[in-house]
Parts: C-alpha cells; sequence; structure tokens
C-alpha cells in the first residue's frame, strides 16, 4: 500500500483554523480591532456595510508595519507578540497565537495598508483566500488600514450560516463595546453603512460608560475600588435601582481582556442581594488586574473564560468590594461586622512576606497546536508564613482558629460562618444586653458594641420564619382560629382572591364566601388575632401601592409587607427574656444585617475602632 498521509496545504489549514477564530463579522471585527490596541493605537476607526458580510474596515495610527512584516503577518503562527514559550507567562497583549490575519485572509478579500513612523513610504497587500494577489509601495499615513471584503466568499456554507444584517450587527456593537470599554484613552469611531454609530473621545472610564449608554449614566454609577496583593478592582456598579431585567451591562475585564465569569458574577450580584428585584441584574464594569502569571494564558482565541489560581479568594475580594461600594453610597447598610470589614479590606501588614508564585512549565507545551490540553499547571500556593495567619483569615470573616476550614463556596456559606461566628461570642455574654429608650438594644460580643434596632430586627426574623414555613410549608407555623367571617371591599376582595395562593403559602387559611365576604380559619403563628379584618385589609393596601416591589417574587413581597405589620415597633419596651430571644433569633436568620427592605438591624463599634476614636 502506498503512504496516505500528507500535509495540508496552507490555505487548507488556514481556514480550517479560520473556523475557530473567525465564526462571524463580529469575530473579524475583534480580532482586527485588538490588532490596533496592540499596536498602540490613539486613534481607531472602524467601518462596516452590510454588518460586515460586505466590508469590514479598521484604520489605526498604530506602529504600523515594515514591508516584510506587512507580507509576514499574513502567515499561519506569524506573530510579533512572543518569541519563546516562557513569553507565554506574560502575556500582556490582546493577541499572541498569530493567527488572525492568517484565518482572516483565507476566508476573504483583505487589503492591508501599512506604514511606519520611520517609514517615507508604506506597503499595500492584497491577498483573497490566502493567494497572494500583490504587493505596492502606497503613500498612506502612518498605521495600519485593514479592509476585508466579502466575508467567507469562498466558503458558501459558512456564508449562509450567518444571522440576519440586524443580529450580525449587534454582535459588532458587542465587541465594540468590549474593547472601547476597556480603553477609553483611545478615540473610537464607527461607522456604520456610512453613518457614523458611535463616536468616542478619548476620556476616563465613566465618560467612556457616558458615551455609550448616555448620559443618563452619568446619575447611574457608582466607583468600586479595592487594592490587594492578589487583585487591583477597579470600575463601577450600576446603583441598585436601575438594575435591568436583560443581561448586557455586565462586563468583567482583566489585564484588559474582557472575560465571561458566572463565578464572579454571582459574587457581585449576590453583593446585591436584597437590593434588586429577584429578575433583574445588576450593571457592572469591573476590571481586575493580577499578576499575569497567576491566570491562564493558554487562551483559545474566541473564548472569554479566564482560569484564575485563586478565583475564590478573588470571589471574595469582589463580593467585598462591591458591597463595600453599596455600603458606601448610602443605598444600603454598611454591614459594619468586624469580620466582615477584615474581609472587605484585606489590608496587609507591612512586613507581611508575599510569597512569590512558583510556576511549573511544561516546555513541550505547544500552544499552537490544536486539542492539547493545557498542560501548564501552576502550583501557586499562598502558604501563610509562619507568622502571619494565612489567606483565609484576611479575607474570610471566620474565626482565627479555622485555618483547617475549606474556604467556603458560596456567599450563603460564608454568611453562614460569619453569623454563627457572632451568635456564638453573643450568647456567651448574653446577660448583659439591655433595652435603651424603648428602640435599641444594646449587647456586645468579644469583639465589639452592637446595637441592634429592635425593629428592623423583628422585621427580618419574622421575615425568615415566614419564608421558612412557605418552603417547609408548615402547618404547626399556624394559628387556628375560632372562624371568623370579614367583609372586604370588592377590590380589595378581588385582590385577595388573587394573592390568595400566596397568603396560604405563608400561613394563612381563608376561604371565600362570595360577595367580598371570607372566613379566615387559621393565620400564621405570631399574628394578634384581633382585627383581622382590618389587618388583611391593610396588608392588602400596601400590596397594591406601586413600586419595584411587585415586580419581586410575590411571596416575598407578602413576606415582606407582613414582616413589616407585624414586627415590634419602635417605642415598644421589651423584657428581658423578649431582648435575649429577639438577639438570639436576629443571629439564627440567615442575612441577620439588614431588615427585608434591605435597612440596617445593626451597628457594630469593633473595640479596635472605638480605642483609634478614644485615642487609646
Ligand atoms: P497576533 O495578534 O496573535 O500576533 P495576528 O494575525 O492578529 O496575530 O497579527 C499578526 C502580526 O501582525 C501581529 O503580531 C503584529 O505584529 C502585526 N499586526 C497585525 N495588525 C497590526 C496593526 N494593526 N498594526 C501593526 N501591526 C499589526
Ligand atoms: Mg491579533
Amino acid at each position: 500500500m502506498t503512504d496516505i498521509i500528507r500535509l495540508l496545504p496552507d490555505s487548507v489549514a488556514n481556514q480550517i483554523a479560520a473556523g475557530e477564530v473567525v465564526q462571524r463579522p463580529a469575530s473579524a471585527v475583534k480580532e482586527l480591532l485588538e490588532n490596533t490596541i496592540d499596536a498602540g493605537a490613539t486613534e481607531i476607526k472602524l467601518i462596516i456595510k452590510e454588518s460586515g458580510k460586505l466590508l469590514i474596515q479598521v484604520i489605526d495610527n498604530g506602529c504600523g508595519m515594515s514591508e516584510r512584516d506587512a507580507r509576514m503577518c499574513f502567515e499561519r503562527h506569524a506573530t510579533s507578540k512572543i518569541a519563546k514559550a516562557d513569553d507565554l507567562l506574560a502575556i500582556r497583549t490582546l493577541g499572541f497565537r498569530g493567527e488572525a490575519l492568517a484565518s482572516i485572509a483565507s476566508i476573504a478579500q483583505v487589503d492591508l495598508k501599512s506604514k511606519r513612523n520611520e517609514d517615507e513610504i508604506g506597503t499595500s497587500i492584497l491577498i483573497e483566500g490566502t493567494e497572494f494577489k500583490g504587493q505596492f509601495p502606497v503613500n498612506c499615513q502612518n498605521g495600519t488600514s485593514v479592509t476585508v471584503k466579502n466575508l467567507f466568499f469562498n466558503v458558501p456554507a459558512r456564508r449562509n450560516f450567518l444571522k440576519s444584517n440586524t443580529l450580525e450587527l449587534k454582535y459588532i456593537i458587542e465587541e465594540f463595546f468590549r474593547i472601547t470599554l476597556v480603553n477609553p484613552d483611545i478615540a473610537f469611531t464607527f461607522y456604520n453603512q456610512d453613518k457614523i454609530l458611535y463616536q468616542l473621545p478619548p476620556g476616563n472610564l465613566k465618560q467612556r460608560i457616558i458615551k455609550l449608554y448616555g448620559p443618563a449614566y452619568s446619575q447611574r454609577l457608582i466607583p468600586v475600588e479595592q487594592q490587594t496583593p492578589l487583585v487591583n478592582i477597579a470600575g463601577f456598579i450600576g446603583k441598585p435601582e436601575f438594575a435591568k431585567k436583560t443581561r448586557g451591562e455586565q462586563f468583567f475585564f482583566t489585564n484588559g481582556r474582557f472575560m465571561k465569569s458566572p463565578y464572579l458574577h454571582h459574587a457581585v450580584e449576590n453583593a446585591f442581594k436584597e437590593l434588586i428585584p429577584d429578575d433583574s441584574v445588576p450593571s457592572y464594569f469591573i476590571y481586575m488586574e493580577v499578576d499575569p502569571q497567576t491566570i491562564d494564558v493558554n487562551i483559545h482565541p474566541t473564548k472569554t473564560e479566564i482560569n484564575f489560581q485563586d478565583i475564590k479568594s478573588i470571589y471574595a475580594i469582589l463580593h467585598a468590594a462591591v458591597k463595600q461600594s453599596i455600603g458606601k453610597f448610602n443605598i444600603s447598610p454598611t454591614l459594619d461586622f468586624e469580620a466582615e470589614q477584615s474581609m472587605n479590606i484585606p489590608q496587609f501588614p507591612d512586613n507581611y512576606p508575599i510569597k512569590q508564585p512558583t510556576i511549573t512549565i511544561n516546555p513541550n507545551y505547544n500552544p499552537f497546536e490544536k486539542r492539547i490540553e493545557p498542560q501548564t499547571k501552576f502550583t501557586f500556593s499562598p502558604k501563610p508564613a509562619p507568622s502571619a495567619q494565612g489567606w483565609q483569615d484576611f479575607y474570610a470573616p471566620v474565626p482565627a482558629n479555622a485555618e483547617k476550614l475549606e474556604f467556603p463556596k458560596t456567599d450563603r456559606e460564608l454568611d453562614g460562618l460569619k453569623n454563627q461566628q457572632l451568635a456564638d461570642e453573643t450568647f456567651s455574654e448574653r446577660k448583659r444586653s439591655f433595652q435603651v429608650a424603648n428602640s435599641y438594644i444594646v449587647t456586645h460580643t468579644h469583639s465589639g458594641v452592637i446595637v441592634i434596632d429592635q425593629q428592623h430586627a423583628h422585621e427580618r426574623i419574622l421575615y425568615e420564619r415566614m419564608l421558612q414555613k412557605s418552603e417547609v410549608n408548615d402547618m404547626a407555623g399556624q394559628h387556628q382560629l375560632i372562624p371568623q367571617t370579614i367583609t372586604l371591599s370588592p377590590d380589595n376582595a378581588q385582590f385577595l382572591l388573587e394573592w390568595m395562593d400566596y397568603f396560604t403559602e405563608l400561613g394563612f387559611e381563608i376561604n371565600a364566601f362570595g360577595k367580598g365576604s371570607f372566613v379566615v380559619q387559621a393565620i400564621p403563628m405570631n399574628m394578634e388575632t384581633a382585627n383581622i379584618g382590618v389587618f388583611i385589609e391593610s396588608v392588602l393596601e400596601s400590596l397594591k401601592s406601586p413600586g419595584k416591589e411587585n415586580k419581586m417574587n410575590q411571596s416575598l413581597t407578602l413576606a415582606k409587607t407582613l414582616a413589616k405589620k407585624l414586627s415590634i415597633k419602635r417605642g415598644k419596651r421589651l423584657h428581658q427574656q423578649e431582648i435575649d430571644s429577639m438577639i438570639e433569633n436576629l443571629f439564627a436568620c440567615m442575612i441577620p444585617d439588614t431588615s427585608p427592605d434591605g435597612k440596617p438591624t445593626m451597628v457594630i463599634q469593633s473595640f479596635e475602632e472605638l480605642n483609634r476614636k478614644l485615642k487609646i
């Protein structure tokens, strides 16, 4: 038998690669824009026609290319950005695989013009489906212009696969946003069908967001900032009241690269917990800088995931940073837990020895070969130095003896640990709790003094109890009555019928008798039995009041309304036993630090802070 294996011609290999790199016009736009950034351009124009299917042109004033480079750049694996495997570990440029131009040129008609500052004359290269069509000297500006015409002209199957112009344009705009949001100091102009779609002057990040999303955003953004040895975080979050139902204004960038991370998304979302309706998502523009050696650089060209070595710590830092910003801008309670603070501001002692990451490299790893899983495994081990207590202590609100603990996976676990610790501390000193001004409960832990607002605290306790009941459908939480008949106005009667399921879920048993009459057979525990009719009517009235609450899960809304109505109010004197059980029940809650409305239930003053204030 004759040998049957042969090398693929370049044109075929490039087309195969193009399938990965360029799936649609938007991917070509992304690659071309990234090249301009890597080339150090300060002014970039993007011109498209027919959503990029007919024409994509990107013009920059970057470093330009020599005559040889202009020819070379279309070769597969031709890149100026890395020379050896080691360089991969310190990648700061967006591209590095040297595949984009080769891929684009294999499936389109490309005209490249480029000139370096130091050259008198530029070079123009024409190439079509990998086939070299010509090279000419041209008179052109410093920088590079790449014109890509008739994308997929030679791969009809892929061309047919493209979506409508509207959708393809949407994808392009998405890529444009991802690039422009991370380069606010660069001027961009985006022409679609000869009209300017976006004109972005250089500016700061906030100005860039406003230019992209409109002037209304100037009132909507809250800055986020946190610097730690592991990660520096900067950027903006949207105020909770502007949270949207649609995803799309959520951006993470790591070392100048757009990234998707459901895990870190959760960290941000969690920080907004109970501040925005369940079906809404917060906006955020978050920029993280990490040591390039602590992220996986073997990124697939079209993939937007990044592997971090210590994602859990980054989760905790990000969550704390966002929460802190929300608190600082007084739109939510600041969580003044001492434990929370040590999580919020992971200040390292001056002499804290930061351990250098250790890296093991597989010298045989070739990032350009397909189907080879990245074998470059980092063994970054932020082992605590004997003098320090380890990373957990800096980031996680866990007791000092918790080094053996697994780092909590979820926020809930974090909260759980925090509450447990606080509760443990609180009970040991329980006897010393007392009420002040018939409104506040004062108690203390080993680490500070706590002042609790009895009304907010009780709202929280009732709210969580009701939700628990609805989860387990615990009928024991009901209070059976001698049936009471109530009569409601026609519209309230109708309204109650609409909400009946949720009332039932929370422990009510109400039967309709027609003509606005209802018989109440049972009510949730803790509810006073006098004036049930008036009470239900007042609950219905509150439910009617418009506002974002009504968009929330209805059973949460009802539980919240009931908790507010039923709670012990400020001004009510409490007995010692009530004080103690209030504290105990509050710290048994999932989220003891805020009322169901997101208002603080307590203020904690750490002894440390007291000492500082008292100049002790
Ligand atoms: P990569 O970006 O991965 O290196 P590309 O195929 O995108 O690969 O580009 C190949 C090379 O061409 C780059 O490394 C760079 O040297 C050069 N190049 C591409 N676009 C430009 C540009 N707009 N300005 C200057 N040089 C460019
Ligand atoms: Mg590139």
